[in-house]
């Protein structure tokens, strides 16, 4: 019988992001499905009122040459551009930019959150939360952190080989507008409970004013992860100030809970897929804890795919 030729990515953060232009490429229909108002997954910027933080990944950098291709690509069209030294590369005018730019304008169901996924008469249909189908799929390809991969594959009956391996460590994160005076850019104190401070407005393309993202270690994340929010706040602002030497007098502050933020654990493979199934999943967690491994994973799970509908797998 004759595959249809439809992909349904689940995900639009850059693992989904790259699979889609692949396919979109090679002539797939694709639609992308992401439970967030907007795309980007953990290449996340959160804006209130003026303010505005990355409060997910601060930066990527190549280690590849696909990705350093891209990275270029993108620098030379204003996409991304170089912070705080040693290849860094952020997102212009904030984290999401590279992803946005990835899924152009192929179709994406936003705020849709994917309950489940079941396979009738040769095709594949999507569950979502509000009860909607969407369906007929030749293929689906699965883009979320490994555990939200396995949850959704475990409730539908379907299996992928060592989805369960993939660990991820979680990361407690806190935005700060505030009136004291802060300079540099980035500041890796790796010790806890901070990992990292980065001073948005130092980023290209970002409003003026002090804002810092503090990123707590994967330790202390992990010691605190049930914690209120506030208190949260309070421990990490504490010792960022400490850490500065500064008063920050913060005018705004809210922590932000990422249960599955770097990987831990990898898989050693650059992606998944049941070719008798039309099943894939694909992300980070299959090369690596960085951009450029989402962005690896997710082009080569399209690569596969498209060999697959196309006959040639
Ligand atoms: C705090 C933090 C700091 C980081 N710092 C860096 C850094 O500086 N440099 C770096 O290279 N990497 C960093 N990372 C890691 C980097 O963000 C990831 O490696 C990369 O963004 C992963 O992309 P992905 O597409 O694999 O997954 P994700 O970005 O997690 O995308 C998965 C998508 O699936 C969606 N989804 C999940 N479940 C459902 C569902 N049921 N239905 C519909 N959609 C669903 C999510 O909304 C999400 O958009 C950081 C991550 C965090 C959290």
């Amino acid at each position: 019988m004759k595959k249809r030729r439809t992909v349904a990515i689940l995900g639009a953060g850059m693992a989904g992001a790259s699979a889609a232009r692949v396919l979109a490429d090679a002539g797939l229909p694709v639609q992308v499905f992401d439970k967030g108002r907007a795309v980007g997954g953990r290449m996340a910027t959160r804006r209130s009122a003026s303010l505005q933080f990355d409060h997910g990944a601060q930066f990527m950098r190549a280690h590849g040459s696909a990705f350093a291709a891209r990275l270029a690509a993108w620098e030379r069209r204003g996409i991304v551009a170089p912070w705080a030294g040693a290849g860094r590369r952020v997102g212009v005018p904030d984290m999401t930019a590279p992803v946005r730019d990835l899924l152009g304008d192929l179709s994406v169901h936003s705020a849709t959150t994917i309950t489940r996924i079941r396979r009738d008469d040769g095709a594949w249909y999507l569950e979502d939360a509000a009860a909607a189908v969407h369906g007929p799929f030749g293929a689906v390809a699965i883009t979320f952190p490994a555990p939200q991969s396995a949850a959704l594959l475990d409730g539908s009956g379907y299996a992928l080989p060592d989805v369960g391996r993939a660990a991820f460590a979680p990361c407690w994160s806190v935005m700060v507008a505030a009136e004291g005076a802060s300079t540099g850019d980035l500041i890796e104190p790796h010790e806890d409970p901070i990992r990292l401070i980065a001073l948005d407005a130092s980023k290209p393309g970002r409003p003026e004013g002090v804002r810092l993202t503090i990123h707590a270690t994967a330790a202390w994340s992990r010691r605190h992860l049930e914690e209120p929010r506030a208190s949260i706040t309070g421990s990490l602002l504490e010792a960022a100030e400490r850490h500065l030497r500064v008063s920050l007098r913060p005018i705004y502050a809210e922590a932000h809970r990422w249960r599955y933020a770097q990987v831990e654990t990898a898989l050693g493979v650059a992606s998944l897929y049941d070719a008798a199934l039309g099943l894939g999943a694909a992300g980070d967690w299959c090369l690596g804890a960085r951009i450029e491994a989402a962005y690896d994973s997710g082009a080569a799970l399209a690569r596969t795919i498209v060999a697959d509908l196309n006959g040639a797998a």
